[in-house]
């Protein structure tokens, strides 16, 4: 039998982890845990209610963190972002959505994460809530969001306007500032972009950034690099200015743009406000 943890009911993650609970074989019952967020005590919650069943969760960061604490609770190996199991072999993906690793399982008992977007939602059906323990571990009492000064944040944008080692200084940020402007964007950049000091940390796309999923992504002198991509493959399309058109970020682009991006991002612009008055 296999206990699935979902996040929420209508969580498409969590409807996606059922699907791979369903494809192990056997009963499978869904809970979800009430009360504030907690991830030691709702994993005391989970491993209360699976007696000596396996365990999946959504592979999202709450998901990963609960079973993480289910491994560690009940001292059993876990496999996060899994995409197929066979018995006691199973494939999950790694370093940021670029290795897919074959592995065994060395347990009785399966702990296992869906990797987001490798299984068809699942319909919810009946789901037990279960109450957390109250164990006095930490938890999440409030959330406050960061203060943008009235911009629209990256994670929340429609549009976002990302710089990267081409965009040349902190200074040169100032035309990809006047395009995001004028599309209500926000703006982002690559992690070379934050070593060198032009931007903060929190502006930085990719696999030790921020995700992002715009309708639009627009990249600026940026090379195309795996752990960039995989902060910005949620976009719907994808824009890249780059002025090597060799560039590997165009394998992973919707249009292209091929020149230098100090005269194509003001063209844009200037574009933009005569369409605009
Ligand atoms: C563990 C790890 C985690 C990482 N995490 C991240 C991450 O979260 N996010 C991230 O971005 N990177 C991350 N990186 C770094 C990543 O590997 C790349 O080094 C980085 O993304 C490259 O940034 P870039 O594209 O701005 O620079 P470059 O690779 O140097 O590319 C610059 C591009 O600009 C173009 N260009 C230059 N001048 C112009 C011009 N005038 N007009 C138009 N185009 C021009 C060039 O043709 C080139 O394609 C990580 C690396 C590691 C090892």
């Amino acid at each position: 039998m296999t206990l699935v943890l979902l996040e929420r009911a209508d969580d498409e993650l969590s409807l996606q982890a059922l699907t791979l609970a369903h494809s192990l074989g056997g009963e499978v019952r869904a809970v979800t845990v009430d009360g504030p967020y907690a991830p030691s005590a709702w994993a005391a919650a989970v491993v209360e209610a699976a007696g000596g069943d396996d365990v999946v969760g959504p592979g999202s960061d709450r998901g990963n963190e609960v079973l993480a604490h289910v491994a560690a609770q009940l001292d059993l190996p876990f496999a996060a972002n899994v995409t197929d199991v066979r018995g006691d072999e199973l494939t999950r993906i790694r370093w940021g959505g670029t290795l897919l690793e074959e592995a065994r399982l060395h347990a009785e008992r399966k702990l296992l994460t869906a990797a987001p977007f490798a299984f068809a939602p699942a319909t919810a059906g009946d789901v037990t809530v279960l109450s957390a323990p109250s164990d006095g571990s930490p938890r999440v009492v409030e959330h406050v969001a960061p203060d943008t000064g009235g911009k629209v944040s990256l994670a929340d944008a429609k549009v976002v306007v990302s710089g990267g080692r081409g965009v040349g200084s902190a200074e040169g940020f100032a035309i990809l500032e006047e395009l995001a402007g004028l599309l209500d964007a926000a703006v982002g950049c690559s992690r070379v972009v934050t070593s060198a000091g032009w931007r903060p940390h929190t502006d930085q796309v990719g696999q030790t950034g921020t995700k992002v999923s715009p309708d639009l992504y627009i990249a600026c002198g940026i090379s195309g690099a795996t752990q960039h991509i995989a902060g910005c493959k949620g976009a719907k399309k994808l824009l890249a200015i780059n002025a090597d058109r060799e560039a590997t970020i165009f394998a992973h682009a919707d249009y292209a743009v091929i020149g230098d991006l100090h005269e194509i991002v003001p063209a844009i612009t200037a574009e933009l406000r005569k369409v605009k008055g």
